[in-house]
């Protein structure tokens, strides 16, 4: 039991602690997952002590000025855009009539922005959402903001999209942020949202070794029981979901049985990640590793699919009547 704890969910005092795993960049950091005994939402722990988080983000998180990752990975990040872009057309509600300035997009936690830039290339007015001390560029068309979803003065229910992909993990109160999207929601607008699924089987078996845990950045770990809640307490209603996220799920199945065989944690993404400070001499090595087990991870995702225990868990919900 964690004596500091308060769940920002719901309040409880009491958590139970699951498991103790090391830092994503260096696995000698030690931190604990713990659920909430009020509400079962899993968390990231430390201890008593203060962390700097804005540290785990200011080395080359996001990518320098071109490419985040080498070529073939970029591609595979466009291709996940578009069809980022495609679910969430398939599910707006056609009958509804668009604000006499057009259709109007909000990314929280936009990164560089490429998911905004298709956005705007369909005539979309696009806002994005970054922290404070980001300096990364986002393509033209793209109004950037460097504030929290709470700290932004926009107009209640102002847009028609609202995407929060892969970002709600890493924010210090979700339930907050949920609320202020749903404030910011049309009423018949559309919230999608992406988070690894800690309920999905790479989460079971791969453990501490998952690397999707991206400890300390992954402040949360939601499961589908637990992300329903937390919408629902946020006046939202989850009426579809994705059926996972093919780059995420390959990447978390090889990664996760490369640190589990013991091999340097994380050291395919980092070789695939580069660097300046990265030396690519062994990336052949890895690479051919990741291709001897590509076929086993394309038959995991598609089976996790099928099952609905995929290792991304996809969402999209609406304002509660
Ligand atoms: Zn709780």
């Amino acid at each position: 039991m964690s004596l500091s704890f308060r769940c920002v969910i719901c309040g409880a005092h009491e958590a139970d602690i699951l498991f103790e795993a090391g830092g994503f960049d260096d696995p000698n950091e030690r931190f604990q997952l713990r659920q909430c005994r009020g509400c079962g939402v899993v968390s990231t722990s430390w201890g008593d002590g203060e962390l700097d988080l804005g540290s785990y983000y200011s080395s080359d998180y996001y990518g320098g000025e071109g490419a985040k990752f080498i070529a073939p990975v970029e591609y595979l990040t466009w291709l996940g855009n578009r069809a980022r872009a495609k679910a969430i057309f398939e599910r707006m509600d056609r009958s509804a009539t668009p604000a006499a300035g057009g259709l109007r997009v909000l990314d929280i936690g936009c990164g560089r922005g490429h998911f905004l830039g298709f956005m705007s290339r369909q005539g979309w007015e696009c806002h994005g959402l970054e922290r404070e001390d980001f300096r990364g560029k986002v393509p033209a068309g793209v109004e950037l903001h460097l504030a929290s979803a709470e700290a932004v003065p926009l107009d209640s229910g102002y847009f028609d999209v609202i995407s929060i992909w892969h970002v709600l993990e890493h924010l210090p109160n979700p339930l907050a942020t949920l609320q202020e999207a749903r404030r910011l929601l049309r009423r018949d607008g559309v919230l999608a949202l992406a988070v690894p699924n800690f309920g999905g089987w790479q989460a079971g078996w791969f453990g501490a070794h998952w690397p999707h845990l991206d400890l300390p950045r992954h402040l949360y770990h939601f499961s589908p029981e637990t992300l329903e809640m937390t919408l629902a307490r946020a006046g939202l209603c989850s009426f579809s979901r994705g059926r996972g996220s093919f780059e995420q799920d390959l990447f978390g199945f090889i990664q996760g049985l490369m640190n589990r065989a013991g091999l340097p944690a994380n050291g395919l993404f980092h070789q695939i990640k580069g660097g300046p400070e990265v030396s690519r001499a062994a990336l052949p090595l890895w690479a051919a590793a990741a291709g001897v087990l590509s076929p086993l991870a394309i038959l995991e995702s598609t089976a996790a699919r099928l099952a609905g225990k995929s290792a991304t868990l996809i969402c999209y919900a609406r304002p509660a009547e």
